[in-house]
Protein backbone atom coordinates (compact mmCIF):
# COMPACT_ATOMS: atom_id res chain seq x y z
CA UNK A 1 0.00 0.00 0.00
CA UNK A 2 1.40 3.60 -0.71
CA UNK A 3 0.29 5.77 1.95
CA UNK A 4 1.64 3.18 4.57
CA UNK A 5 4.05 4.08 6.78
CA UNK A 6 6.45 1.00 8.35
CA UNK A 7 7.55 0.85 12.15
CA UNK A 8 9.33 -1.73 14.07
CA UNK A 9 8.54 -3.30 16.85
CA UNK A 10 9.88 -3.02 20.25
CA UNK A 11 12.64 -5.45 20.55
CA UNK A 12 10.63 -7.43 23.43
CA UNK A 13 7.56 -7.16 21.55
CA UNK A 14 9.23 -9.11 18.73
CA UNK A 15 11.04 -11.68 20.97
CA UNK A 16 7.37 -12.34 22.81
CA UNK A 17 5.83 -12.54 18.89
CA UNK A 18 8.52 -15.32 17.79
CA UNK A 19 7.31 -17.14 21.12
CA UNK A 20 4.11 -17.45 20.06
CA UNK A 21 4.51 -17.91 16.84
CA UNK A 22 6.51 -21.01 17.58
CA UNK A 23 4.97 -22.17 20.51
CA UNK A 24 3.76 -26.09 21.47
CA UNK A 25 1.04 -24.28 23.93
CA UNK A 26 -1.37 -26.74 23.32
CA UNK A 27 -4.77 -24.52 24.20
CA UNK A 28 -4.30 -21.35 21.10
CA UNK A 29 -8.27 -20.85 21.96
CA UNK A 30 -7.43 -17.97 24.19
CA UNK A 31 -6.95 -16.01 21.85
CA UNK A 32 -10.64 -15.43 21.50
CA UNK A 33 -10.63 -14.48 25.21
CA UNK A 34 -8.04 -12.06 24.94
CA UNK A 35 -9.42 -10.28 22.04
CA UNK A 36 -13.03 -10.55 23.36
CA UNK A 37 -12.00 -8.85 26.76
CA UNK A 38 -9.87 -6.06 24.67
CA UNK A 39 -13.38 -5.48 23.07
CA UNK A 40 -15.06 -5.59 26.30
CA UNK A 41 -12.75 -2.74 27.84
CA UNK A 42 -12.74 -0.77 24.97
CA UNK A 43 -16.92 -1.01 25.25
CA UNK A 44 -16.10 -0.13 29.32
CA UNK A 45 -14.60 2.99 28.29
CA UNK A 46 -16.52 4.59 25.77
CA UNK A 47 -19.53 3.82 27.98
CA UNK A 48 -17.70 5.87 31.00
CA UNK A 49 -17.21 8.53 28.93
CA UNK A 50 -20.54 9.01 27.59
CA UNK A 51 -21.77 9.09 31.42
CA UNK A 52 -20.38 12.75 31.25
CA UNK A 53 -21.16 13.45 27.49
CA UNK A 54 -23.83 11.90 25.71
CA UNK A 55 -22.48 13.03 22.03
CA UNK A 56 -19.44 10.48 21.91
CA UNK A 57 -21.82 7.45 21.22
CA UNK A 58 -22.55 8.95 18.21
CA UNK A 59 -25.88 7.84 16.24
CA UNK A 60 -27.34 5.23 14.67
CA UNK A 61 -25.42 1.39 14.22
CA UNK A 62 -22.01 3.30 15.83
CA UNK A 63 -23.89 4.29 19.45
CA UNK A 64 -24.49 -0.07 19.89
CA UNK A 65 -22.27 -1.13 22.55
CA UNK A 66 -21.94 -4.55 21.39
CA UNK A 67 -19.72 -7.48 19.56
CA UNK A 68 -19.81 -8.75 16.51
CA UNK A 69 -17.82 -11.97 15.67
CA UNK A 70 -17.53 -12.95 11.84
CA UNK A 71 -16.45 -16.32 9.60
CA UNK A 72 -15.68 -16.16 6.26
CA UNK A 73 -14.63 -19.80 5.76
CA UNK A 74 -13.50 -18.62 1.84
CA UNK A 75 -10.96 -16.05 2.44
CA UNK A 76 -9.86 -17.76 5.57
CA UNK A 77 -10.53 -14.69 7.68
CA UNK A 78 -12.26 -14.38 11.08
CA UNK A 79 -12.83 -11.06 12.31
CA UNK A 80 -13.77 -9.77 15.73
CA UNK A 81 -15.41 -5.85 15.86
CA UNK A 82 -16.62 -3.82 18.88
CA UNK A 83 -17.92 -0.60 18.87
CA UNK A 84 -16.11 0.84 21.52
CA UNK A 85 -13.26 3.87 22.14
CA UNK A 86 -11.13 2.52 19.08
CA UNK A 87 -7.59 3.42 18.70
CA UNK A 88 -5.96 6.75 17.01
CA UNK A 89 -3.17 6.39 15.08
CA UNK A 90 -0.72 7.17 18.19
CA UNK A 91 -2.96 4.75 20.23
CA UNK A 92 -2.41 1.65 17.46
CA UNK A 93 1.41 2.68 17.46
CA UNK A 94 1.95 2.37 21.33
CA UNK A 95 -0.72 -0.09 22.18
CA UNK A 96 0.60 -2.80 19.35
CA UNK A 97 4.12 -1.89 19.03
CA UNK A 98 5.26 -1.77 22.54
CA UNK A 99 4.93 -3.07 26.20
CA UNK A 100 4.15 -0.02 28.35
CA UNK A 101 4.29 -2.21 31.22
CA UNK A 102 7.78 -2.56 33.58
CA UNK A 103 9.45 -5.48 33.84
CA UNK A 104 8.57 -6.41 30.24
CA UNK A 105 12.08 -8.59 30.15
CA UNK A 106 11.56 -10.72 33.03
CA UNK A 107 7.77 -11.96 31.71
CA UNK A 108 9.29 -12.46 28.28
CA UNK A 109 11.63 -14.86 30.21
CA UNK A 110 9.45 -16.37 32.11
CA UNK A 111 6.91 -17.15 29.12
CA UNK A 112 9.45 -18.43 27.19
CA UNK A 113 10.66 -20.91 29.92
CA UNK A 114 7.39 -21.61 30.94
CA UNK A 115 5.67 -22.09 27.76
CA UNK A 116 2.92 -21.27 29.78
CA UNK A 117 0.55 -18.59 27.54
CA UNK A 118 -2.12 -18.63 29.89
CA UNK A 119 -0.39 -15.73 31.97
CA UNK A 120 -0.52 -13.45 28.85
CA UNK A 121 -3.43 -11.42 29.28
CA UNK A 122 -1.57 -10.83 33.26
CA UNK A 123 0.71 -9.47 31.80
CA UNK A 124 -0.74 -6.96 29.33
CA UNK A 125 0.04 -8.45 25.85
CA UNK A 126 -3.17 -10.48 25.36
CA UNK A 127 -3.27 -9.08 21.73
CA UNK A 128 -0.28 -11.12 20.64
CA UNK A 129 -1.94 -14.11 20.96
CA UNK A 130 -3.72 -13.66 18.02
CA UNK A 131 -0.19 -14.83 16.43
CA UNK A 132 -1.16 -18.29 17.92
CA UNK A 133 -3.78 -18.96 15.19
CA UNK A 134 -3.20 -16.31 12.73
CA UNK A 135 -0.32 -15.34 10.25
CA UNK A 136 -1.37 -11.86 9.00
CA UNK A 137 -3.60 -10.06 11.00
CA UNK A 138 -5.25 -6.71 10.71
CA UNK A 139 -6.63 -4.31 13.14
CA UNK A 140 -8.75 -1.43 11.64
CA UNK A 141 -9.87 1.29 13.87
CA UNK A 142 -11.98 4.56 14.63
CA UNK A 143 -11.16 6.83 17.37
CA UNK A 144 -13.61 9.53 17.54
CA UNK A 145 -10.64 12.06 17.81
CA UNK A 146 -9.01 10.54 14.18
CA UNK A 147 -9.60 9.25 11.26
CA UNK A 148 -9.88 5.13 10.51
CA UNK A 149 -6.74 3.50 10.25
CA UNK A 150 -5.36 0.09 9.54
CA UNK A 151 -2.52 -0.99 11.44
CA UNK A 152 -1.21 -4.79 10.14
CA UNK A 153 1.80 -7.05 10.28
CA UNK A 154 2.85 -10.71 9.64
CA UNK A 155 4.67 -11.18 12.72
CA UNK A 156 7.54 -10.27 10.69
CA UNK A 157 9.29 -7.62 13.17
CA UNK A 158 7.31 -5.24 11.84
CA UNK A 159 3.91 -3.36 11.41
CA UNK A 160 2.78 -0.90 9.08
CA UNK A 161 0.00 1.70 9.58
CA UNK A 162 -2.63 3.30 6.63
CA UNK A 163 -4.85 5.68 6.76
CA UNK A 164 -7.98 3.83 5.90
CA UNK A 165 -9.36 4.86 2.48
CA UNK A 166 -10.86 1.00 1.17
CA UNK A 167 -12.82 -0.61 4.24
CA UNK A 168 -16.19 0.16 5.09
CA UNK A 169 -16.01 3.08 7.73
CA UNK A 170 -16.94 1.50 11.08
CA UNK A 171 -17.95 4.78 12.62
CA UNK A 172 -16.28 3.95 15.71
CA UNK A 173 -14.46 0.78 17.40
CA UNK A 174 -12.22 -1.98 16.41
CA UNK A 175 -12.59 -4.54 14.20
CA UNK A 176 -9.62 -6.79 14.08
CA UNK A 177 -8.83 -9.72 11.12
CA UNK A 178 -6.85 -12.73 11.93
CA UNK A 179 -5.67 -14.66 8.23
CA UNK A 180 -6.33 -18.02 9.50
CA UNK A 181 -2.98 -20.55 9.48
CA UNK A 182 -3.81 -23.85 8.05
CA UNK A 183 -3.94 -25.28 10.58
CA UNK A 184 -5.96 -23.05 12.79
CA UNK A 185 -9.18 -23.76 10.34
CA UNK A 186 -11.23 -24.66 12.91
CA UNK A 187 -11.75 -21.25 14.16
CA UNK A 188 -14.17 -20.96 11.43
CA UNK A 189 -16.73 -23.62 12.87
CA UNK A 190 -19.48 -21.92 13.50
CA UNK A 191 -19.90 -24.41 16.96
CA UNK A 192 -16.94 -24.17 17.96
CA UNK A 193 -16.33 -20.13 17.89
CA UNK A 194 -20.24 -20.49 19.96
CA UNK A 195 -18.67 -22.96 22.33
CA UNK A 196 -15.88 -20.71 22.41
CA UNK A 197 -17.76 -17.46 22.92
CA UNK A 198 -20.18 -18.95 25.54
CA UNK A 199 -17.27 -20.39 27.68
CA UNK A 200 -14.85 -16.84 27.54
CA UNK A 201 -17.67 -14.31 27.53
CA UNK A 202 -19.09 -15.24 30.77
CA UNK A 203 -18.55 -12.04 32.83
CA UNK A 204 -18.62 -10.03 29.52
CA UNK A 205 -21.32 -7.42 29.99
CA UNK A 206 -22.04 -6.78 26.56
CA UNK A 207 -23.91 -8.67 23.70
CA UNK A 208 -21.71 -11.04 21.19
CA UNK A 209 -23.37 -11.63 17.68
CA UNK A 210 -21.89 -14.36 15.51
CA UNK A 211 -22.06 -13.71 12.08
CA UNK A 212 -21.70 -17.26 9.89
CA UNK A 213 -21.44 -15.57 6.44
CA UNK A 214 -21.43 -17.55 3.33
CA UNK A 215 -20.72 -14.64 0.96
CA UNK A 216 -18.01 -15.00 -1.00
CA UNK A 217 -17.44 -10.86 -1.62
CA UNK A 218 -16.76 -10.18 2.22
CA UNK A 219 -15.99 -6.39 0.84
CA UNK A 220 -20.18 -6.00 0.52
CA UNK A 221 -21.33 -4.64 4.24
CA UNK A 222 -23.28 -7.03 5.70
CA UNK A 223 -27.20 -6.42 5.35
CA UNK A 224 -30.53 -6.92 7.21
CA UNK A 225 -31.33 -10.22 5.46
CA UNK A 226 -28.37 -11.96 6.81
CA UNK A 227 -29.47 -11.09 10.13
CA UNK A 228 -31.07 -14.43 9.99
CA UNK A 229 -27.65 -16.14 10.71
CA UNK A 230 -27.54 -14.39 13.41
CA UNK A 231 -26.67 -15.68 16.95
CA UNK A 232 -27.16 -14.08 20.15
CA UNK A 233 -25.07 -15.99 22.65
CA UNK A 234 -25.45 -13.28 25.14
CA UNK A 235 -27.51 -10.67 26.53
CA UNK A 236 -27.25 -7.16 27.20
CA UNK A 237 -26.65 -6.28 30.78
CA UNK A 238 -29.05 -3.17 31.15
CA UNK A 239 -31.77 -5.71 30.59
CA UNK A 240 -33.19 -6.86 33.63
CA UNK A 241 -34.42 -9.88 35.61
CA UNK A 242 -32.25 -11.79 33.56
CA UNK A 243 -30.72 -15.21 34.68
CA UNK A 244 -27.72 -14.87 32.60
CA UNK A 245 -26.76 -11.46 34.37
CA UNK A 246 -27.25 -12.88 37.88
CA UNK A 247 -24.44 -15.13 36.65
CA UNK A 248 -22.11 -12.13 35.16
CA UNK A 249 -22.89 -10.13 38.22
CA UNK A 250 -22.10 -12.45 41.63
CA UNK A 251 -21.28 -9.58 43.76
CA UNK A 252 -24.87 -8.50 43.72
CA UNK A 253 -26.76 -12.03 44.65
CA UNK A 254 -26.43 -13.16 48.51
CA UNK A 255 -22.64 -15.00 49.71
CA UNK A 256 -24.43 -18.04 50.37
CA UNK A 257 -25.88 -18.64 46.90
CA UNK A 258 -22.71 -18.36 45.04
CA UNK A 259 -20.67 -21.56 45.25
CA UNK A 260 -16.67 -22.02 45.29
CA UNK A 261 -16.46 -22.61 41.67
CA UNK A 262 -18.88 -19.45 40.76
CA UNK A 263 -16.04 -17.49 43.15
CA UNK A 264 -12.81 -19.27 41.15
CA UNK A 265 -13.96 -18.58 37.76
CA UNK A 266 -15.21 -14.77 38.64
CA UNK A 267 -11.74 -14.70 40.55
CA UNK A 268 -9.70 -15.58 36.70
CA UNK A 269 -11.89 -13.34 34.87
CA UNK A 270 -11.14 -10.64 36.51
CA UNK A 271 -7.78 -11.07 37.46
CA UNK A 272 -7.11 -12.33 33.90
CA UNK A 273 -5.23 -15.11 36.08
CA UNK A 274 -6.43 -18.01 34.10
CA UNK A 275 -3.75 -20.52 35.76
CA UNK A 276 -6.38 -22.62 37.57
CA UNK A 277 -5.33 -22.00 40.75
CA UNK A 278 -8.14 -21.56 43.44
CA UNK A 279 -7.16 -17.80 44.77
CA UNK A 280 -6.48 -18.49 48.39
CA UNK A 281 -9.43 -16.49 50.07
CA UNK A 282 -11.93 -14.20 49.16
CA UNK A 283 -14.35 -11.80 50.84
CA UNK A 284 -18.26 -11.32 49.53
CA UNK A 285 -19.95 -8.52 51.83
CA UNK A 286 -22.29 -5.13 52.02
CA UNK A 287 -21.59 -2.31 53.30
CA UNK A 288 -24.09 -0.62 54.78
CA UNK A 289 -24.34 3.12 56.49
CA UNK A 290 -23.54 6.15 55.49
CA UNK A 291 -22.00 4.73 52.27
CA UNK A 292 -23.29 1.69 50.81
CA UNK A 293 -21.63 -0.21 48.37
CA UNK A 294 -20.86 -3.98 47.69
CA UNK A 295 -17.76 -5.41 47.38
CA UNK A 296 -16.00 -9.24 46.63
CA UNK A 297 -11.98 -9.00 47.27
CA UNK A 298 -9.64 -11.87 46.49
CA UNK A 299 -5.98 -12.95 47.71
CA UNK A 300 -4.37 -14.61 44.55
CA UNK A 301 -2.84 -17.86 44.90
CA UNK A 302 0.44 -16.23 43.86
CA UNK A 303 2.10 -12.76 43.78
CA UNK A 304 2.95 -10.92 40.36
CA UNK A 305 6.74 -11.14 39.46
CA UNK A 306 6.53 -7.34 39.56
CA UNK A 307 4.58 -6.78 42.99
CA UNK A 308 7.49 -4.67 44.60
CA UNK A 309 8.96 -3.46 41.38
CA UNK A 310 9.13 0.82 41.82
CA UNK A 311 6.76 0.06 45.02
CA UNK A 312 6.34 3.67 45.46
CA UNK A 313 6.03 4.81 42.39
CA UNK A 314 3.69 3.40 40.02
CA UNK A 315 0.35 2.94 41.00
CA UNK A 316 -0.98 -0.58 41.64
CA UNK A 317 -4.13 -0.42 41.66
CA UNK A 318 -5.89 -3.56 41.26
CA UNK A 319 -9.94 -3.55 42.25
CA UNK A 320 -12.89 -2.89 39.56
CA UNK A 321 -15.43 -0.01 40.55
CA UNK A 322 -18.83 0.38 39.41
CA UNK A 323 -21.16 2.43 40.07
CA UNK A 324 -24.77 1.53 40.55
CA UNK A 325 -23.46 -1.38 37.74
CA UNK A 326 -21.52 0.63 35.86
CA UNK A 327 -18.06 -0.04 35.64
CA UNK A 328 -15.96 3.40 36.03
CA UNK A 329 -12.01 2.43 36.12
CA UNK A 330 -9.96 -0.13 37.59
CA UNK A 331 -7.21 2.07 37.97
CA UNK A 332 -8.38 4.10 41.29
CA UNK A 333 -5.70 3.89 43.56
CA UNK A 334 -7.54 5.44 46.25
CA UNK A 335 -9.41 2.54 47.19
CA UNK A 336 -6.42 0.64 48.75
CA UNK A 337 -3.39 1.38 50.49
CA UNK A 338 -0.33 0.31 48.32
CA UNK A 339 0.49 -2.18 50.72
CA UNK A 340 -2.81 -4.25 49.78
CA UNK A 341 -2.43 -3.62 46.31
CA UNK A 342 -1.83 -7.46 45.64
CA UNK A 343 -5.58 -7.79 46.46
CA UNK A 344 -7.60 -8.18 43.11
CA UNK A 345 -11.35 -7.45 43.74
CA UNK A 346 -14.44 -5.29 42.58
CA UNK A 347 -16.62 -2.39 44.51
CA UNK A 348 -19.73 -1.54 43.38
CA UNK A 349 -20.70 1.79 45.48
CA UNK A 350 -24.82 3.06 45.24
CA UNK A 351 -23.34 6.28 47.25
CA UNK A 352 -21.04 7.83 44.72
CA UNK A 353 -22.25 10.07 41.84
CA UNK A 354 -22.23 8.43 38.19
CA UNK A 355 -22.36 11.18 35.66
CA UNK A 356 -19.34 13.23 37.30
CA UNK A 357 -15.67 13.32 35.78
CA UNK A 358 -13.24 10.54 37.15
CA UNK A 359 -11.20 13.53 39.05
CA UNK A 360 -14.25 14.50 41.07
CA UNK A 361 -15.18 11.12 41.31
CA UNK A 362 -11.41 10.27 42.47
CA UNK A 363 -12.11 13.25 45.49
CA UNK A 364 -15.20 12.76 46.54
CA UNK A 365 -15.47 12.13 50.34
CA UNK A 366 -17.04 8.55 50.12
CA UNK A 367 -13.95 6.85 48.81
CA UNK A 368 -11.95 7.62 52.08
CA UNK A 369 -14.95 5.52 53.66
CA UNK A 370 -14.95 2.83 51.60
CA UNK A 371 -11.16 2.25 51.79
CA UNK A 372 -11.37 2.31 55.61
CA UNK A 373 -14.14 -0.84 55.24
CA UNK A 374 -11.91 -2.42 52.45
CA UNK A 375 -8.85 -2.33 54.72
CA UNK A 376 -10.25 -3.79 57.62
CA UNK A 377 -12.54 -6.51 55.51
CA UNK A 378 -9.24 -7.16 53.61
CA UNK A 379 -7.43 -7.89 57.36
CA UNK A 380 -9.93 -9.80 58.47
CA UNK A 381 -10.08 -12.36 55.83
CA UNK A 382 -6.57 -12.52 55.96
CA UNK A 383 -6.66 -12.98 59.36
CA UNK A 384 -9.19 -15.87 58.57
CA UNK A 385 -6.53 -18.05 56.51
CA UNK A 386 -4.18 -18.55 59.66
CA UNK A 387 -7.15 -19.07 62.07
CA UNK A 388 -8.49 -21.77 59.20
CA UNK A 389 -5.00 -22.88 58.84
CA UNK A 390 -4.35 -26.30 60.98
CA UNK A 391 -0.52 -25.77 60.70
CA UNK A 392 -1.28 -22.68 63.05
CA UNK A 393 -2.02 -23.38 65.98
CA UNK A 394 -3.26 -20.32 67.17
CA UNK A 395 -7.00 -20.59 65.73
CA UNK A 396 -10.08 -19.29 67.38
CA UNK A 397 -13.00 -20.64 66.21
CA UNK A 398 -15.52 -17.66 64.99
CA UNK A 399 -16.69 -19.45 61.54
CA UNK A 400 -17.99 -17.16 59.06
CA UNK A 401 -19.16 -18.05 55.58
CA UNK A 402 -16.84 -15.96 53.34
CA UNK A 403 -13.91 -17.82 53.28
CA UNK A 404 -14.91 -21.63 52.23
CA UNK A 405 -12.02 -23.83 50.76
CA UNK A 406 -12.24 -27.46 51.77
CA UNK A 407 -10.89 -28.47 55.19
CA UNK A 408 -8.21 -30.06 54.12
CA UNK A 409 -7.15 -27.31 51.69
CA UNK A 410 -6.95 -25.09 54.09
CA UNK A 411 -3.81 -26.81 55.43
CA UNK A 412 -0.37 -24.47 55.23
CA UNK A 413 -2.70 -22.16 53.27
CA UNK A 414 -1.05 -19.19 55.64
CA UNK A 415 2.34 -20.13 54.86
CA UNK A 416 1.01 -20.34 51.23
CA UNK A 417 0.10 -16.77 52.00
CA UNK A 418 2.77 -15.94 54.00
CA UNK A 419 5.77 -16.47 51.41
CA UNK A 420 3.77 -15.06 48.51
CA UNK A 421 2.59 -11.59 50.53
CA UNK A 422 4.22 -11.51 53.76
CA UNK A 423 6.71 -8.52 52.46
CA UNK A 424 2.95 -6.68 52.16
CA UNK A 425 2.43 -6.81 55.37
CA UNK A 426 5.84 -5.90 56.57
CA UNK A 427 5.09 -2.46 54.57
CA UNK A 428 1.38 -2.46 55.84
CA UNK A 429 3.30 -2.10 59.33
CA UNK A 430 5.66 0.55 58.29
CA UNK A 431 2.86 2.49 56.39
CA UNK A 432 -0.50 1.84 58.13
CA UNK A 433 -0.23 2.96 61.96
CA UNK A 434 -3.77 2.78 62.27
CA UNK A 435 -3.68 -0.99 61.38
CA UNK A 436 -0.05 -1.17 62.84
CA UNK A 437 -1.30 -3.92 65.60
CA UNK A 438 -3.79 -5.89 63.09
CA UNK A 439 -1.27 -5.71 60.92
CA UNK A 440 1.29 -7.24 63.52
CA UNK A 441 -0.50 -10.10 64.06
CA UNK A 442 -0.14 -11.01 60.73
CA UNK A 443 3.41 -11.47 61.43
CA UNK A 444 5.21 -14.59 60.91
CA UNK A 445 8.87 -15.44 61.33
CA UNK A 446 11.56 -17.91 62.73
CA UNK A 447 12.96 -17.86 65.99
CA UNK A 448 15.80 -19.75 68.08
CA UNK A 449 12.75 -21.63 69.15
CA UNK A 450 10.39 -22.01 66.48
CA UNK A 451 12.34 -25.10 64.81
CA UNK A 452 12.41 -24.34 61.09
CA UNK A 453 8.72 -23.25 61.17
CA UNK A 454 7.26 -20.23 60.88
CA UNK A 455 5.94 -18.78 64.29
CA UNK A 456 3.57 -15.23 65.78
CA UNK A 457 4.41 -12.84 67.98
CA UNK A 458 1.17 -14.43 69.89
CA UNK A 459 3.10 -17.73 69.82
CA UNK A 460 6.23 -15.82 70.96
CA UNK A 461 4.13 -13.80 73.78
CA UNK A 462 2.72 -17.35 75.23
CA UNK A 463 6.44 -19.43 75.41
CA UNK A 464 7.91 -15.69 77.05
CA UNK A 465 9.77 -17.03 80.34
CA UNK A 466 8.92 -16.05 83.83
CA UNK A 467 9.96 -12.18 84.53
CA UNK A 468 10.96 -11.21 81.17
CA UNK A 469 9.56 -8.01 79.65
CA UNK A 470 10.70 -7.77 76.57
CA UNK A 471 10.67 -9.42 72.70
CA UNK A 472 13.98 -10.11 72.12
CA UNK A 473 15.54 -10.22 68.24
CA UNK A 474 18.16 -9.90 65.89
CA UNK A 475 18.81 -9.31 62.46
CA UNK A 476 21.25 -10.21 59.40
CA UNK A 477 21.37 -11.67 56.01
CA UNK A 478 20.53 -15.21 56.84
CA UNK A 479 19.26 -17.85 60.26
CA UNK A 480 22.13 -19.96 59.55
CA UNK A 481 24.82 -16.88 60.23
CA UNK A 482 22.23 -15.60 62.72
CA UNK A 483 22.72 -18.87 64.58
CA UNK A 484 26.01 -18.53 65.06
CA UNK A 485 26.01 -14.79 66.77
CA UNK A 486 27.98 -14.17 69.96
CA UNK A 487 25.07 -12.21 71.11
CA UNK A 488 22.72 -14.78 71.75
CA UNK A 489 24.78 -17.03 73.42
CA UNK A 490 23.79 -15.89 77.14
CA UNK A 491 20.14 -15.84 76.06
CA UNK A 492 20.17 -18.92 74.45
CA UNK A 493 21.60 -20.66 77.45
CA UNK A 494 18.94 -19.01 79.73
CA UNK A 495 16.59 -20.40 77.36
CA UNK A 496 15.01 -17.31 75.77
CA UNK A 497 13.59 -16.87 72.64
CA UNK A 498 14.76 -14.53 69.78
CA UNK A 499 13.39 -13.38 66.93
CA UNK A 500 15.62 -13.93 63.74
CA UNK A 501 14.68 -10.89 61.06
CA UNK A 502 16.60 -11.63 57.83
CA UNK A 503 14.36 -9.52 54.82
CA UNK A 504 16.12 -6.19 54.52
CA UNK A 505 13.01 -4.78 54.98
CA UNK A 506 13.02 -6.32 58.93
CA UNK A 507 15.54 -3.42 60.17
CA UNK A 508 12.46 -0.88 58.37
CA UNK A 509 9.76 -2.48 60.19
CA UNK A 510 11.36 -2.76 63.92
CA UNK A 511 11.82 1.36 63.51
CA UNK A 512 8.00 1.39 63.56
CA UNK A 513 6.92 -1.42 65.35
CA UNK A 514 8.19 -0.68 68.90
CA UNK A 515 6.03 -2.73 70.97
CA UNK A 516 3.31 -5.17 70.81
CA UNK A 517 0.91 -6.23 73.36
CA UNK A 518 2.27 -4.27 76.12
CA UNK A 519 5.79 -5.39 75.16
CA UNK A 520 9.00 -3.76 73.52
CA UNK A 521 10.89 -5.02 71.09
CA UNK A 522 14.81 -5.44 71.87
CA UNK A 523 17.51 -5.97 69.44
CA UNK A 524 19.65 -8.31 71.56
CA UNK A 525 22.62 -6.68 69.41
CA UNK A 526 21.82 -3.24 70.34
CA UNK A 527 22.76 -1.64 74.07
CA UNK A 528 20.20 -1.63 76.80
CA UNK A 529 19.75 -5.39 76.61
CA UNK A 530 18.13 -6.45 79.99
CA UNK A 531 18.23 -10.25 80.93
CA UNK A 532 16.42 -11.11 84.22
CA UNK A 533 18.15 -9.58 86.98
CA UNK A 534 21.30 -7.25 86.62
CA UNK A 535 24.18 -7.86 89.31
CA UNK A 536 27.44 -6.39 87.89
CA UNK A 537 27.94 -3.74 90.10
CA UNK A 538 30.71 -5.05 91.94
CA UNK A 539 31.98 -6.34 88.64
CA UNK A 540 31.76 -2.73 87.07
CA UNK A 541 33.62 -0.94 90.00
CA UNK A 542 36.49 -3.63 89.78
CA UNK A 543 37.13 -3.26 86.27
CA UNK A 544 36.67 0.42 86.51
CA UNK A 545 40.16 0.51 85.40
CA UNK A 546 40.64 -1.71 82.56
CA UNK A 547 37.64 -0.08 81.04
CA UNK A 548 38.17 3.04 81.24
CA UNK A 549 41.86 1.86 79.78
CA UNK A 550 40.02 0.48 76.94
CA UNK A 551 38.24 3.55 75.77
CA UNK A 552 40.93 5.33 75.89
CA UNK A 553 43.22 2.96 73.48
CA UNK A 554 40.42 2.68 70.86
CA UNK A 555 40.06 6.52 70.82
CA UNK A 556 36.77 8.48 71.65
CA UNK A 557 35.61 8.75 68.16
CA UNK A 558 35.77 4.98 67.60
CA UNK A 559 33.79 3.70 70.46
CA UNK A 560 30.99 5.91 72.55
CA UNK A 561 31.80 3.85 75.82
CA UNK A 562 33.02 0.24 77.03
CA UNK A 563 31.17 -1.58 79.33
CA UNK A 564 30.57 -4.84 81.33
CA UNK A 565 27.88 -6.74 80.07
CA UNK A 566 26.05 -9.92 81.13
CA UNK A 567 25.41 -11.20 77.34
CA UNK A 568 28.30 -13.05 76.38
CA UNK A 569 29.12 -16.72 77.41
CA UNK A 570 32.20 -17.67 75.65
CA UNK A 571 33.22 -14.32 73.66
CA UNK A 572 35.06 -12.06 75.60
CA UNK A 573 34.09 -9.21 74.05
CA UNK A 574 31.65 -7.92 71.53
CA UNK A 575 30.77 -4.66 69.83
CA UNK A 576 27.27 -2.92 70.10
CA UNK A 577 25.24 -0.74 68.47
CA UNK A 578 24.00 2.03 70.64
CA UNK A 579 20.23 2.16 71.72
CA UNK A 580 19.35 4.71 68.50
CA UNK A 581 22.04 3.88 65.75
CA UNK A 582 22.47 1.51 62.94
CA UNK A 583 22.58 -2.07 64.03
CA UNK A 584 25.60 -3.72 62.10
CA UNK A 585 22.85 -5.19 59.64
CA UNK A 586 21.24 -2.15 58.67
CA UNK A 587 24.81 -0.74 57.89
CA UNK A 588 25.46 -3.51 55.99
CA UNK A 589 22.03 -2.75 54.06
CA UNK A 590 23.02 1.03 53.29
CA UNK A 591 25.91 0.16 51.80
CA UNK A 592 24.12 -2.32 49.24
CA UNK A 593 20.93 -0.33 48.67
CA UNK A 594 19.32 -3.43 48.84
CA UNK A 595 15.65 -1.56 49.20
P1 LIG B 1 -4.14 -5.19 27.86
O1 LIG B 1 -5.53 -5.45 27.37
O2 LIG B 1 -3.82 -5.98 29.08
O3 LIG B 1 -3.82 -3.75 28.03
P2 LIG B 1 -3.45 -6.14 25.26
O4 LIG B 1 -2.20 -6.65 24.64
O5 LIG B 1 -4.59 -7.09 25.23
O6 LIG B 1 -3.12 -5.74 26.74
O7 LIG B 1 -3.87 -4.81 24.55
C1 LIG B 1 -2.97 -3.73 24.49
C2 LIG B 1 -3.68 -2.42 24.36
O8 LIG B 1 -4.19 -2.25 23.04
C3 LIG B 1 -4.88 -2.22 25.25
O9 LIG B 1 -4.52 -1.75 26.52
C4 LIG B 1 -5.70 -1.18 24.49
O10 LIG B 1 -5.23 0.11 24.78
C5 LIG B 1 -5.37 -1.50 23.05
N1 LIG B 1 -6.44 -2.30 22.45
C6 LIG B 1 -6.41 -3.62 22.18
N2 LIG B 1 -7.57 -4.03 21.62
C7 LIG B 1 -8.37 -2.94 21.55
C8 LIG B 1 -9.71 -2.69 21.08
N3 LIG B 1 -10.47 -3.68 20.58
N4 LIG B 1 -10.17 -1.42 21.13
C9 LIG B 1 -9.41 -0.41 21.65
N5 LIG B 1 -8.17 -0.58 22.10
C10 LIG B 1 -7.64 -1.82 22.07
MG1 LIG C 1 -6.10 -7.34 26.80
Amino acid sequence: RNNAEKFEFQAEVSRLMDIIINSLYSNKDIFLRELISNASDALDKIRFLSLTDKEVLGEGDTSKLEIQIKLDKEKKILSLRDRGIGMTKEDLIKNLGTIAKSGTSAFVEKMQSSGDLNLIGQFGVGFYSVYLVADYVEVISKHNDDKQYVWESKADGAFAISEDTWNEPLGRGTEIRLHLRDEAQEYLEESKLKELVKKYSEFINFPIYIWASKEVDVEVPADEDESSDEEETSDNSSSEGEDEDAEKTIWLRSPKEVTDEEYTKFYHSLAKDFSDEKPLAWSHFTAEGDVEFKAVLFVPPKAPQDLYESYYNTNKANLKLYVRRVFISEEFDELLPKYLSFLKGLVDSDTLPLNVSREMLQAHNSLKTIKKKLIRKALDMIRKIAEEDPDESSGKDDKEVENSVDDDEKKGQYTKFWNEFGKSIKLGIIEDATNRNRLAKLLRFESTKSDGKLTSLDQYISRMKSGQKDIFYITGSSKEQLEKSPFLERLKKKNYEVIFFTDPVDEYLMQYLMDYEGKQFQNVSKEGLKIGKEKNKELKESFKELTKWWKNALASDNVDEVKISNRLDNTPCVVVTSKYGWSANMERIMQSQTL
